[in-house]
């Protein structure tokens, strides 16, 4: 196990995420060309082709040729990133659609990477293999107190997938062990409805699991498959970038996309 690393949370796994060998789909690192990736192998082969970037991959915002090569490692056409602030708007993309700023993308366009940056922050994946739809979402407290995931599995359910087929995934984000946040950020959870256990004091202070805080969000909207990469951003300072280690402008990148088009 890398340094740092926990043990992969697999929340409510049901079938969708079970192989026909009974295997749960877990996460794999790998690489492809210059990029250094964590993805489910069994859903990439499935069609939706998706990773949560490491610092051995180019960092966003991508220079150069960068942007041409990361379309042509995972054989995609093009790509839409936001500026994210920490909202709630997510846009559906079809075609030739550029929205600028915003926490989420919806596909159902096929060949299309949504990418989300993060530093810390929770990016979400969801996905109806079955559709195929796919969203990504930029979480961090803000955006989870705002139930942005929620909002999220609403949009793609009111256009045709089916949360008994769905899943999500959970990159890597800073998590329980090393989240400090202000009591009135532990307040304003509690208040929003969401459960006590996201909570933990630590030696006094207050941290938030911003991972079992989205996943509770995600399992009250009916999905009951969330395979999390269990990996702390903050731990594992030499895998991801970190806003709390001091990271300011670096991001990370996330995408999700449907193979083909
Ligand atoms: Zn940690």
């Amino acid at each position: 196990m890398d340094k740092g690393a926990r043990k992969p949370v697999n929340y409510y796994i049901n079938d969708v995420l079970q192989g026909r060998d009974g295997a749960v789909k877990e996460f794999v690192r790998e690489s492809r060309n210059d990029w250094e990736y964590y993805h489910v192998p069994g859903l990439t082969k499935e069609g939706i082709v998706h990773g949560f970037f490491t610092r051995r991959s180019p960092a966003f915002p991508l220079k150069g040729h960068q942007a041409e090569a990361f379309l042509d490692a995972f054989s995609l056409s093009d790509m839409v990133a936001l500026s994210q602030e920490h909202g709630t708007d997510i846009h559906v993309i079809g075609n030739g659609d550029r929205p600028v700023k915003g926490d989420g993308i919806l596909l159902y366009k096929r060949g299309i990477a949504g990418v989300i940056n993060t530093a810390d922050c929770l990016c979400v994946i969801l996905v109806d293999p079955g559709f195929p739809m796919v969203a990504i979402v930029h979480a961090g407290w803000r955006g989870t107190l705002k139930k942005i995931a929620s909002r999220a599995v609403g949009m793609m359910t009111e256009r045709g997938a089916a949360t008994q087929r769905m899943l999500a995934l959970m990159g890597p984000c800073i998590r329980g062990c090393c989240y400090e946040v202000g009591g009135e950020v532990g307040d304003a959870f509690l208040e929003a409805g969401f459960p006590g256990d996201i909570l933990t004091s630590v030696n006094g202070s207050l941290h938030l699991d911003l991972a079992a805080a989205n996943a509770h969000l995600i399992h009250g909207e009916g999905i009951h498959s969330i395979c999390d990469t269990g990996l702390c951003t903050y731990c594992c300072d030499d895998d991801f970038v970190s806003y709390r280690r001091g990271a300011r402008n670096a991001r990370q990148m996330n995408f999700v996309a449907i193979r083909g088009g």
